[in-house]
Order: structure tokens, then sequence, then C-alpha cells
């Protein structure tokens, strides 16, 4: 399927998803996760008018934004991103989803002259294999990283385990939501904390009733693909 006809589809569920939760349309950036497609079809979504993109890996970050080369694009990390590659990222990026250590907040801190807009990643889940901080440990890391002046905490990620319980999905991420009300009620200069980046492509809807502000589309956009 083109990504017009994939886009069409998505955007319909996200209007009813906002239209059953009260939700405004534009308070929804949906990101093209174009991590497993070439660049003909990541060009394909950038015509079908998607000017968001996730990548998760950093060599094939710098080499599509360099091949897709257009300024309108809005770059989004969405990896696990280790410390020694967040130099040749870190200038390039609109939002880091993938914050979820004291020593990468450092590193990105030091590596560029300017306030980076980060996402804490949560693992609400709880799951062995997830990145991400434990709920508990989210406010005292937001204090820790409190010196770190490039590092500007705007919202929480999560990603919600891989099943079809509705009821799981929404108590990860009521919980996210939740933990990103009491972030946001501190009102810290440096972490304002005021977005959800949660919902994938078997899950975005629900997330969106639960207040995601960034969902993260892969397969459902640009795919199908293999997994
Ligand atoms: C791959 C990926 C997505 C998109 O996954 P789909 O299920 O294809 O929509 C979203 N977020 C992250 C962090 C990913 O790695």
């Amino acid at each position: 399927m083109s990504v017009v006809s994939n886009l069409e589809i998505v955007r319909n569920n996200i209007e009813k998803a906002c239209k059953k939760s009260n939700r405004n349309l534009e308070d929804i950036t949906i990101i093209a996760v174009t991590k497993y497609v070439t660049i003909e079809r990541t060009q394909e979504a950038i015509e079908a008018g998607i000017n968001h993109l996730g990548e998760n890996r950093t060599d094939e970050f710098v080499k599509k934004q360099t091949q897709i080369n257009n300024d309108d694009v809005n770059w989004h990390f969405i990896g696990t991103l280790q410390s020694r590659k967040v130099r040749e990222v870190v200038d390039k990026v609109t939002a880091i989803h993938s914050l979820d250590r004291k020593s990468l907040a450092k590193e990105i801190n030091k590596r560029t002259s300017k306030p980076v807009e980060c996402f804490i990643q949560v693992n609400v889940s709880g799951e062995d294999t997830k990145h991400g901080l434990h709920p508990e440990e989210v406010l005292n890391f937001i204090q820790e990283i409190d010196q770190y002046e490039n590092v500007q905490v705007i919202g929480l990620m999560t990603m919600a385990p891989h099943v079809e319980d509705e009821q799981v999905l929404r108590e990860v991420f009521r919980k996210l939501a939740d933990l990103r009300d009491q972030v946001k009620e501190k009102h810290l200069a440096h972490a304002p904390c005021k977005y959800l980046s949660m919902g994938m492509s078997n899950d975005y809807e629900i997330a969106i009733e639960e207040g995601a502000t960034h969902i993260r589309i892969g397969s459902e956009l640009v795919g199908p693909y293999d997994k």
C-alpha cells in the first residue's frame, strides 16, 4: 500500500480516538518510524505530508538525514543512544526520545551548546527486555540532571508490551500520564514535561485516548514490513 493510503487510515483512526477522548487533532504529532524502510519509501512518506520522522540507530539516522536533506523534516531519535554516538546526532535532532541515564544526559550536555529537547524513557511495564528508568526512579533522575543546562526534559516516553489486552495497554499508558502530571506540576525550568511519546502501530489509538501527544508509527504507515 502507498504511504498516502496508509496515512489516510491512520489519520482516520486518530480522529476517532480524539473524538472518543475529547482531544484536539492538533495536539497529536505523528512520527513516521522509517527504521526498516528505504530512502525511497521515506521520501514517499515526506511527499505524503509527513514531516516528523523517527530513526533508532545513529548510523542510519545520519545517513538518511544526509540523503533526504530537507530542512522541513523534523528528526526524532527513538532508539537506545550510546554515549559515544551522541556527538553525531545531538545537533541534528528535533528530540531524543530515549534519555535513560545520567551519563547520557551529561554527554548530551557536553556535546552541544543549545538546549536539546528530550523525553525520558520509562520502562512502565517492567519487562527485562525493555530499556528505560523504572517509574519510581524518574523524579530523582530529573533532579539529578538539573545541572545539565542543555538537557530539556519535554516529556516522557514508553513502549508498551506487545500484547493484545487493551486493559494492560491502558494501564501502562495511564501510569506514564500520571507520572508526567507529577513532573509537570513541579514547574521545573529544565523539565516542563508537557508531552507523552507513546503509541505504536498496534496501540496508538489507545495511547491517544490515554493522552499521547507523540505517536511513533512504523509498520502501519510506511510498512508493511517484516519485523
Ligand atoms: C520500531 C519502533 C516503533 C514503531 O514500531 P511499529 O510497531 O512498526 O509501529 C516505535 N517506537 C520505537 C521506539 C521503535 O523502536
